[in-house]
């Protein structure tokens, strides 16, 4: 086998083996947030504008306690983050790529 031809199967290789353990447990745990439907509301809720636990609660007509909960999951994978006023947190999304996933999921959703 001629070297041009060894190159081009290690990359083959490459493409076939692909993505590490890693990266492939963070997007499964990524689909993973986004399979809950609570936790598209939330997040498709976030997308616009920073909101507090109540206002959440409230808009959604959730408990307090389901939204902290799924907030907590949600911050975990840094999806969310959230800022201090007082005693209240507002939170806001905090990855641009998975709003952008969320969004064109929800085209998709609309467009059937
Ligand atoms: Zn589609």
């Amino acid at each position: 086998m001629d070297n041009e031809q060894k190159k081009k199967d290690q990359k083959d290789n490459q493409e076939v083996e692909g993505l590490d353990e890693e990266t492939l447990f963070v997007v499964s745990q990524t689909f993973k947030a986004l399979s809950d439907p609570t936790r598209i509301r939330i997040l498709h809720l976030l997308c616009e504008q920073e909101m507090s636990v109540n206002q959440i609660a409230d808009t959604l007509e959730l408990r307090q306690s389901t939204v902290s909960h799924q907030l907590r999951f949600l911050k975990n994978l840094r999806l969310v983050k959230y800022r201090r006023a007082g005693t209240t947190l507002f939170y806001s999304h905090d990855d641009e790529h998975v709003i952008n996933v969320l969004q064109q999921t929800i085209n998709h959703a609309l467009h059937h």
